[in-house]
């Protein structure tokens, strides 16, 4: 399915994701329960829907949330590039960024 509501703060896409698939988790917007996740937090102060919307910075490359030690790690282990995400998002705005994960049935853009 394409939900433009479905791309997570960081890029992710959520609607490819088993877990949400399965209906065990809601999806990174709706999990109120994440407040571990400083990227969440900021888009959320910040009015943002993700990190492409970011006034700050330009590229999310820049940013020390973002790039966080576990987001990196999480990043090696399912080799998915969000920085890539959120680009591609900046380029072609979320629902169209939603339409393309929802066909390829990926989480974001692959390393
Ligand atoms: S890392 Fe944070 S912003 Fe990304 S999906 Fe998880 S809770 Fe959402
Ligand atoms: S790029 Fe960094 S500062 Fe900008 S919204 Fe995302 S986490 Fe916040």
């Amino acid at each position: 399915m394409a939900d433009k509501n479905l791309v997570a703060y960081c890029g992710l896409y959520c609607g490819a994701c088993k877990k949400f698939i399965n209906k065990k988790c809601a999806g990174c917007k709706e999990n109120v329960k994440a407040t571990w996740c400083k990227i969440r937090t900021c888009c959320i102060e910040n009015k943002y829907s993700s990190c492409a919307d970011c006034a700050t910075y330009k590229v999310a490359n820049d940013c020390k949330k973002f790039n966080n030690p576990i987001s990196k790690l999480f990043s090696l282990i399912f080799k998915s590039d969000r920085n890539a995400s959120i680009a591609r998002i900046k380029e072609t705005g979320t629902e169209q960024y939603a339409i393309e994960m929802a066909k390829k049935n990926v989480m974001s853009i692959k390393k």
